[in-house]
C-alpha cells in the first residue's frame, strides 16, 4: 500500500480513482468520510487519501496524477456549475458531473484555451 495523493476535496480524490482504475492500478480512498463527521469536532485536519494497492504501481500512479495536475493547471477553469440533471453542485474543474456522469452544459464550458 501506498499514499500517492491527498486533497480536501474528495470529489478530486475520487476522479484520480477513476484514471487509475482506467489504467488497471487497484486503489482505495481512506478518510473519505473525514470531512463529514456528523457534530464532531475534525481533532486535526485529515484529508481523503488516495492509496494505490500494489506498490509496483506507484511510478505510474504518480505519472498519471501528475498528468491530471498539470492539465488541470493548464486548463481554463470555468464557474462552479450546477448539474442540470441531478441538482449536484460541481467544481468549475470538471466537465461533467461527479455524481451522475452528466456533461457540463454548453453554455457554461469554457472550451479549449
Ligand atoms: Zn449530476
Amino acid at each position: 500500500m501506498k499514499l500517492v495523493f491527498d486533497h480536501i476535496d474528495f470529489t478530486v480524490v475520487g476522479h484520480l480513482q477513476g484514471l487509475l482504475e482506467a489504467a488497471g492500478i487497484r486503489s482505495e480512498i481512506r478518510n473519505l468520510n473525514a470531512s463529514s463527521a456528523a457534530g464532531a469536532v475534525p481533532v486535526a485536519q485529515v484529508y481523503p487519501e488516495l492509496w494505490i494497492l500494489e506498490n509496483r504501481d506507484e511510478a505510474r500512479a504518480k505519472a498519471l496524477i501528475q498528468a491530471y495536475r498539470d492539465e488541470a493547471a493548464a486548463a481554463p477553469v470555468g464557474p462552479d456549475w450546477t448539474c442540470p440533471s441531478c441538482g449536484e453542485k460541481v467544481d468549475g474543474v470538471f466537465s461533467s458531473c461527479w455524481n451522475c456522469g452528466t456533461a457540463i452544459p454548453a453554455a457554461l464550458d469554457p472550451g479549449p484555451a
